[in-house]
């Protein structure tokens, strides 16, 4: 193509109207108006120091938005805030200006800003520093912290960016040294706190009670800001984090251009197109043949788009597929489109940007990795290929198009259960509450180990008991009992000379190590947890978007040895799976059904992986590992049925097995939609007779030692997660079974046995009792949006079946993130 202007400008009505076109059955299901929406700015407080506000003027910030003002002076005025809106709305203005104010006026205080990532801190510093403002001096204090500067920097930054494991690992054991930063700090900043979720959120929870009862030595109380994506009620969810009391700004002032978006659903194959020897294999289009059509059409149309793909290989194989149709269609054409990749430097991704400005790039594919760190405006269309997780980040990657004009965004669904639900539920994902951030502080799997920390840094007392909240005196008494913790008259004193280990973000076992065998270079670390799944001999495993082989998986030196290489291929681990109940929390007598609340053991054994080619998923072979099986004390949620209930619902008794089994996989798929988990955080097991329960049940269990607070989520809102469950299967369009509806990717069985009709009848026993009057309460909208189907693969195949005829429970959906690279559907 010689003509370097960018074609003629559609609008996204007729961009969508010509798309449509491709297909002889209509694959949208919905299309939403998102209306523009005027900013309303409002003055600058004011306490705001006029050096300030001209630095932000500077900036190009004339006048705040209102919700920035107002979280703002409620910071200010000493209250606990959390500011939960949308993206580019300004969130960071909401909390840096009462932070920096604060600096230049009263000369002795100090603030602490803590990420989820490094990179976010380091942005977060750029944009401090670049207000040149005097005395503030802001800095990054982590793990690449030199030596030579770490003591300058607690002795003399005022405004210290950080992450939160620092401040367990370092800034929390070396509180001495901290002592006069912790002495005035006037603020701590928690960035992305909707991050600080599941278990990973529990520890996070106590690390910043550490943090509360240092100051509180000093008498210092800090104010807390935190700033959340959209979620449903930040104010408890930020109270939980902090154990404070909190106060939320969710109304969004900033503007908004408007936009078009559409729903779409790949349609189904013709059943010969299926390719056999796969029984997992998409029956539908996949996603991502869709999103690279739909980008090569775009860019004919001449139309700036970027397509969203989960991983860095599905990026980068729509890419290929667009600029291969692309040149056949034009030649040259195809140069116009490019794939992102994460770790590009700072430069290249500068280059793309201006590329696509002026208009030499017309498309993009891109990973996630551009949610953040990346500025690019003025693009016409956002194609999501598979729902990216939460509501937070579609809106996060739709809200790259349009910035001042129309645009045009387009979720293509993935072949899984929740993608299928949410297309033909718009309601769920347009005007209604958002998933709510889970966590639970009172795992105590996480409480223990959390107050030895404490203890190590300073010894505990009563008063302390009440910080740290629900189960901290029964956890101070097991530490006691296993020897870690000596009872005085003043105390609980830490009883050894090394610090307690403890990682926040892993649990179970000691993390394993990965590293490259040719240069001895350690890549990073894997929890114990999750090593059988990631790193078993032969797994292709990921590291800042690099492909990996593992060599050997050793469990007793605690290493996995691997090179890179990067294959066409992705590997996906099986395991067995038992469960035993232990204990019962809470449960709800409904007649012939059961629900229930409680501790249980899982026991699973990872026994083989599938090797499937990336682009088409298809199955390349199953190879089995030597893997010794381990234990899982956690939470889970199940319910049970009476056999006659069953009858009575005309579900035959050769097909319980499959009914039960197909309803615990669509139940494990659409969990997402109440809770932020992602199927890979839940594992689920279904049994027509289970010996515990006596009768037939569904097992659905967080995949965390001591629970992560996802099965009582589940428990609590139970009929509206069981209703979106059972409508999602019968809205499914398939006949008997398919990933859109009761298909698993991980399933243990090689989903068999599965009954689609009948797994509805299952639902529809459980809900008809459950509605009358039983443990719904509390669930505030039904459904909100949420999670994040994250498996990267989808498509299985089928292991050894542990089964003993229909009784024993079914393995399953284990946990762990064990897909280890980019699938077939995104
Ligand atoms: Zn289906
Ligand atoms: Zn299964």
């Amino acid at each position: 193509m010689t003509d370097d202007r960018p074609g003629p400008r559609r609008t996204p009505a007729e961009l969508l109207r010509r798309l449509r076109l491709r297909h002889a059955t209509d694959p949208v299901t919905h299309v939403e108006r998102v209306p523009a929406r005027a900013g309303e700015s409002a003055p600058w407080p004011g306490w705001a120091p006029e050096d300030l506000r001209a630095a932000f003027a500077r900036r190009g910030v004339v006048a705040p938005w209102r919700h920035q003002t107002e979280a703002a002076e409620l910071a200010y005025a000493g209250q606990h805030v959390v500011v939960a809106t949308g993206t580019a709305s300004g969130k960071s203005l909401a909390y840096q200006l009462p932070a920096l104010s604060t600096l230049l006026t009263d000369p002795r205080a100090t603030v602490l800003y803590l990420a989820p990532t490094k990179a976010l801190a380091a942005d977060q510093l750029r944009a401090v520093a670049g207000l040149e403002l005097d005395g503030v001096r802001p800095a990054t204090y982590d793990g690449d912290t030199p030596r030579a500067e770490r003591e300058w920097i607690r002795r003399h930054a005022r405004f210290v960016l950080t992450n939160p494991d620092m401040l367990h690992h370092g800034i929390l054991p070396g509180h001495a040294h901290w002592s006069g930063f912790l002495r005035r700090l006037a603020y701590v900043v928690v960035d992305e706190c909707h991050t600080y979720r599941g278990v990973f959120g529990s520890h996070v929870a106590h690390v910043l009670r550490r943090l509360r009862r240092q100051c509180a030595r000093f008498g210092r109380t800090p104010v807390f800001l935190l700033a959340s994506a959209t979620s449903g009620d930040p104010a408890t969810a930020a109270g939980r984090l902090t154990g404070l009391p909190v106060t939320a700004v969710t109304e969004d002032t900033s503007p908004r251009g408007g936009v078009t978006f559409a729903l779409w659903e790949p349609p189904l194959l013709p059943v010969g197109d299926a390719t056999p020897e796969a029984d997992l294999v998409s029956v539908r289009r996949s996603a991502l043949r869709e999103t690279a059509d739909l980008l090569t059409d775009s860019v004919v149309e001449g139309v700036r788009t970027l397509a969203f793909v989960r991983s860095r290989r599905g990026a980068e194989v729509v890419a290929a597929n667009a600029r291969r149709a692309l040149d056949e269609a034009v030649p040259g054409l195809g140069g116009r489109v490019a794939a992102y990749r994460a770790g590009y430097l700072r430069e290249e991704r500068r280059e793309l940007e201006r590329a696509l400005l002026r208009g030499d790039l017309l498309g993009l594919a891109s990973t996630n990795a551009l949610e953040l760190g990346v500025d690019l405006v003025g693009l016409d269309a956002v194609l999501i290929c598979g729902w990216p997780g939460t509501r937070a980040s579609l809106w996060q990657q739709a809200g790259r198009a349009g910035r001042g004009g129309e645009a045009l965004a387009v979720l293509v669904a993935r072949d899984d259960p929740l993608d299928t639900y949410l297309v033909h539920h718009p309601e769920a994902l347009f005007g209604r509450p958002v998933e709510a951030t889970v966590l639970d502080p009172a795992n105590p799997y996480v409480l223990a180990p959390q107050l030895a920390c404490a203890a190590h840094e300073a010894p505990l007392t009563p008063a302390d008991l009440d910080l740290f909240g629900e189960g901290a005196k029964e956890a101070v008494d097991s530490l006691v009992e296993a020897g870690a913790l000596r009872q005085r008259p003043t105390g609980w004193y830490w009883r050894h000379r090394e610090r307690p280990e403890v990682d926040l973000r892993g649990e179970g076992g000691a993390p394993v190590c990965v590293v490259e065998e040719s240069t001895g270079r350690l890549l990073g670390t894997v929890d114990g947890g999750s090593a059988h799944f990631l790193l078993h001999t032969g797994a292709v495993y990921l590291h800042q978007g690099v492909s990996y082989l593992v060599d050997a998986l050793d469990l007793a030196d605690g290493c996995a040895l691997v090179h890179a290489e990067e294959p066409d291929w992705s590997t996906h681990a099986r395991d067995v799976t038992s469960l035993s109940v232990v204990s019962v929390r809470s449960y709800t007598d409904a007649g012939p059904v059961g629900l229930f609340l409680g501790e249980v053991d899982v026991t699973s054994q990872v026994v083989s992986y599938q090797r499937r080619r990336i682009a088409t998923g298809e199955v390349i072979d199953t190879r089995p590992l030597d893997l010794p099986a381990r234990e899982l004390r956690t939470v889970a949620v199940w319910f049970t049925l009476s056999p006659e209930s069953l009858a009575r619902a005309g579900v035959d008794a050769a097909d319980v097995p499959g009914a039960l089994h197909a309803a615990e996989h669509a139940a494990i798929g659409l969990l997402p939609l109440i809770a932020t988990c992602d199927r890979w955080d839940i594992g689920g097991l279904s049994t027509a007779l289970h010996p515990d329960t006596e009768a037939p049940t569904v097992f659905v269990y967080d995949g965390h030692p001591g629970g992560a607070g996802f099965a009582e989520r589940a428990y609590g809102t139970a009929a509206a997660w069981l209703r979106a469950t059972r409508d999602a299967i019968v809205e499914c369009g398939c006949e008997t079974g398919c990933p859109s509806c009761v298909q698993s990717p991980k399933c243990g069985n090689g989903n068999n046995p599965l009954a689609k009709p009948e797994a509805v009848q299952v639902l529809d026993v459980v809900l008809a009792n459950l509605a009358d009057g039983s443990s719904d309460g509390g669930v505030a909208g039904g459904p909100g949006v949420g999670g994040a189907a994250d498996g990267p693969g989808a498509g299985g195949g089928v292991t050894s079946g542990a089964g003993r005829g229909g009784v024993l429970p079914r393995q399953d959906d284990r946990t762990a993130r064990r897909s280890t690279a980019g699938g077939p559907t995104g």
